[in-house]
Parts: structure tokens; sequence; C-alpha cells
């Protein structure tokens, strides 16, 4: 059933600055204010440091590049802003198992607790996330791809790290957890985001119980008094729909493409998909432009998923060998949780958004001009 999700865990902790710009632009600044945003790059290869970067920002917005959050702090902040406006009925325990279009609307059937319930609409946004396979299959769309063996055992501690809080810290073959990696993410309120790459059958409750989860997380903290606020072990996959667009209905976030964590885009192309929805339907909707507009929600939003292509043998949790620090370097924005602007579709984006010019787009440069100081 369609729950209202859990609010603990990071799960997806890096938004990058077009996605805080989104969530300004419907009110839900408090995003970016209250995210962390880490200045210094480090990279290890077994005990050594291979190399470490400043990151810089050179750019003009009054947004960070980037910030740490956790997922479930900005489901929150977004409900709040939901409940706050009264633009939005939000029906949670409704699960789609039907989907009918015709030449007005599209009318879903869902199952809730009081029975079957029929919701009509113009059109539909099918976000049902990675296993909302129900819906791709009402939808009849393909979704191919990979998925990887090894998995990411994933915890969020709470310690006071002195120094850490402006770092991120990416292991390959550590000695404390040999032959694979260890990514370690500052984030707001002390907490601390740790994967570390673990091998396919991985027992997290019997890892706990042994004492080996404590020794694991000792190897980061030292001594120091930790807390665990949350844990979870989590597999990866690389796969999209064969389209984004199916009549009335637009597919986006996990339910249309999951994408390897390899430059944090899961949660980043997710909204980005709502936002070129929202504005697209909006504009049919008020007859500002043709449907036809909605085709290139498919054109752009399916290039951005597909590029880069999602190949296995580049997506494949990396462990570094002797001599791979060039390459490391070169391919620092394919690395878990860096953000980077890895998607292939604002050219075309852009384009549309002159053809159609929106509103949003010059409350946006306005509220630049005359925003907040850096
Ligand atoms: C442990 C973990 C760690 C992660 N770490 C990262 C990370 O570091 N960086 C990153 O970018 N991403 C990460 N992700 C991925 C990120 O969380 C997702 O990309 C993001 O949640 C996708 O959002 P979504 O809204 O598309 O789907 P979801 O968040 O999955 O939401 C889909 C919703 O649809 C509902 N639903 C499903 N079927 C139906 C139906 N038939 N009818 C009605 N509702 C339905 C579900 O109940 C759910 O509430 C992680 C994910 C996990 C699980």
């Amino acid at each position: 059933m369609f729950q209202h999700p859990d609010v603990v865990g990071s799960k997806a902790i890096c938004q990058q600055r077009d996605v805080l710009d989104v969530w300004a632009t419907v009110g839900a600044e408090q995003i970016a204010d209250e995210g962390l945003t880490w200045t210094t790059g480090r990279t290890f290869y077994r005990d050594h440091e291979l190399f470490s970067w400043q990151f810089v920002d050179r750019g003009h917005s009054p947004l960070p590049p980037f910030v740490n959050i956790s997922q479930a702090r900005t489901g929150q902040v977004l409900d709040r802003c939901i409940a706050g406006k009264g633009l939005i009925d939000v029906r949670w325990g409704h699960d789609v198992t039907g989907i009918a279009e015709d030449r007005s609307g599209v009318t879903l059937i869902c199952a809730t607790a009081a029975g079957s319930v029929a919701v009509r609409a113009s059109y539909v946004v099918a976000c049902a996330g990675a296993h909302g396979q129900v819906v791709r299959n009402l939808l009849g769309v393909r979704f191919d791809g990979h998925s990887f063996d090894d998995l990411f055992l994933i915890c969020d501690i709470r310690a006071e790290l002195p120094g850490w809080a402006g770092e991120r810290r990416f292991y390959f073959e550590p000695e404390w957890n040999p032959g694979r990696q260890v990514l370690i993410h500052p984030c707001p309120d002390s907490t601390y985001r740790i994967d570390w790459q673990v091998p396919a059958g991985f027992d997290l409750d019997a890892e706990q119980a042994s004492g080996a989860l404590d020794a694991r997380i000792r190897r980061v903290v030292g001594d120091r008094p930790y807390e665990i606020v949350w844990k979870t072990v989590y597999r990866f996959h690389t796969r999209h729909v064969d389209r984004m667009r199916v009549g009335r209905a637009l597919l986006a976030g996990d339910c249309a493409h999951l994408m390897a964590p390899f430059g944090a885009r899961g949660l980043n192309s997710g909204v980005q998909d709502a936002e070129n929805a929202a504005w697209k339907l909006a504009f049919v909707l008020r007859g500002w432009a043709p449907e036809a507009l909605l085709d290139s929600y498919h054109d752009e939003r399916f290039a951005a998923a597909d590029h880069p292509r999602p190949d296995p043998a580049v997506s494949r949790p990396a462990t570094a060998r002797p001599g791979a620090a060039d390459r490391s370097r070169g391919a620092r924005a394919r690395f878990p949780g860096t953000p980077g602007r890895t998607t292939g579709c604002r050219p075309v984006q852009a384009d549309r958004a002159r053809r159609y010019p929106r509103p949003d787009h010059r409350r946006r440069r306005q509220r630049r001009r005359g925003g907040r100081a850096c």
C-alpha cells in the first residue's frame, strides 16, 4: 500500500544547485539553508592518501553548489510546504492497481483501506519508484538494464569527529574493508553517512549480533562515542524505461530510471523530471502550448536518463588498483555521492524554454539578481 515514507535515513544525500533552485521556487528554501556543503574531497588507496582537492564555488548563485541533507529531512520540509499551501490534495494509502485512458483524461483505480476508489485526472505523473513494477506494467513499458551483485552497507552515525564536517572521504581497498570501497559523507547535525561496499549475501543482522558492525564503525570513528541513526543494505541497479511518456502519463523518478549512485543522480534526476513535467503540463492545461509539447518531456528526460549510457563496466563499484590514481582523478564526477552535472538534457530544455518562456524562469532570474549574498 502507498504509505507515507519513513522519516529516517539519509538515502539520497547530495542535492545539486538545480534541484535546490526547484525547491526554492516552491518555497522550500529551507532545504538549502539546512544542508551542509563540504569543501574538501579526500581520496585514499589503502592507507595512502592519493590526493585531495578543494571545492571552490565560482558561481554567482545565491544557492550553494550542492548540499548534503538526508532524504528523510527533505521529505519533511516538502510535506510541511504542501500542507501550508493547500494546493495539493494528498492521498496516502491509495495503491494504483489500474490505469484507463480516454479522450479527455485518465482514470486511476486505487486499492484503499475502504475499498476500490477511482481517481480522475487530465494527466498523471507516474512516480511509483523502483518498486513500481505494477504501474510500469499497466503502462506497458520495459525496464531494461543491470542489477549489481555487490551491496552497500549504509550507516548514518552521529558522532563528534573534529575536522571531518567539511570533508568527503573516499577509501579504495582500505585494509579494514579489503578489496572494496568505503565512502564517508558529512551531513548536518554531526551526522556522517558511511557506505561500505560489501559482498552479495552480506547479513546486516548477523553483523550486528556478532559485534562486527561496531568494530567496522570503530575503524572509522576510533574510540569516540557514536550513535547509529539509521542503517540499511542497498543494492543498486542501472535501468530505465523505454518511453517516458505513454499517452497522458509521464513517468518520472525511480519509476522511470534507476541510476548507479555515481554522480548522485537518483533524487536529483527525479526532481528534474518532475520540474520538466510540471511546467509542461501547466502550459498544456492552460492552453499556452499544444499537447505536442509533452513529447519533449520524453526527448529531454529520456536523454538525461540514458546519459551517460548505463554501461555496467562504467557503473561497476570501482576498486582502485595501484596506478589508478590518475584515472580516478579523471573519473571524479563518477564517484558515488559526488555531485556533478551529468545530464545531457539542458541544451534541449533551454531551447524549449525559449519557445515557451516560463514565468518561473523570469522570477528565478530576478531573485538571483537581488537575492541573498553568496
Ligand atoms: C538505501 C538507499 C540509499 C540511497 N542512496 C542514494 C544516494 O546516496 N544518492 C541518490 O541520489 N539516491 C540514493 N538513493 C535513491 C533515491 O532514494 C531515489 O532515487 C529516490 O527516492 C527516488 O524517488 P522517487 O520519488 O522516484 O521514488 P520513491 O522514493 O521510491 O517513491 C515512490 C513512492 O511510490 C509509491 N508506490 C509504489 N507503487 C505504487 C502504486 N502502485 N500506487 C501508488 N503508489 C505506489 C511507493 O510506496 C513510494 O512511496 C538511495 C535509495 C535507497 C533505498
